[in-house]
């Protein structure tokens, strides 16, 4: 794996950082937060890749609204614990699986990744693991599909989706309707053909035909956004 080139103007970069936070303490919502009796109340929990280009913010204002949960290669069982308490404990009516593409664990999880830190070996270990799932359901050789990373990482959303809907505190919600699972891509780079940075729905509640998706009166303008690379 590369390092960061080291061109950053730090000085500058911190300066950038204490003018957001300003912002932040500025702007801060007390009015709204007084309404929740000073509770956390988010409505969606995101499962989302640590990719910057990734960000939770792409769903809005993510104050007191998207309980986050980001790991490389949006993997649930990496996160496992914090993805429940969002579900369990604050109850939140839908959760977000998002992928994206050219997403460099899925990259990195397809090659020889066995001289990096123990810790992210075992991270990585996770997100091969998913992708062997993913693939042994569709009996496709992980090393055959390497070669069509975007793929790889819808079909990663599918198995993080999959391991959603097997937890057996999990199942009973969705079968109840009080949970909602939506798996989404974000095509950074124009993989799909519809535009860079354009966010696609591949999976809801399991469900991974775009046409029976599209058809889904539910999930509000999720659901015309479903698309699938072939
Ligand atoms: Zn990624």
């Amino acid at each position: 794996m590369s390092h960061a080139p080291a061109h950053f103007d730090l000085p500058r970069l911190l300066q950038d950082l204490e003018a957001s936070l300003a912002t932040f303490e500025a702007d801060f919502p007390l009015e709204d937060f007084k309404k929740v009796h000073y509770q956390q109340q988010p409505f969606v929990t995101l499962l989302t890749c640590c990719d910057s280009r990734v960000p939770p913010s792409m769903l809005g204002d993510t104050f007191n609204r998207v309980f986050c949960i980001e790991n490389i290669g949006n993997q649930f069982k990496n996160g496992e614990g914090s993805v429940l308490y969002g579900l369990l404990h604050l109850h939140t009516p839908l959760m977000i699986v998002a992928g994206h593409s050219e997403c460099g664990a899925i990259k990195a999880a397809t090659s020889d990744y066995a001289a990096e830190p123990q810790a992210l070996v075992r991270e990585l270990d996770t997100v091969k693991a998913s992708l062997q799932q993913a693939c042994a359901g569709i009996k496709v050789e992980l090393a055959a599909a390497a070669a069509n990373q975007a793929k790889l990482s819808e079909l990663n959303v599918d198995a993080q989706v999959e391991g959603l809907l097997q937890h057996p505190e999990l199942a009973p919600l969705v079968a109840q309707k009080s949970l909602r699972i939506i798996g989404v891509e974000v095509d950074l780079h124009n993989v799909y053909g519809g535009g860079y940075g354009k966010v696609y729905t591949v999976n809801v509640n399991g469900e991974k035909d775009a046409e029976a998706i599209k058809k889904m009166s539910d999930i509000g303008g999720f659901a015309a956004k479903a698309r699938r690379l072939p």
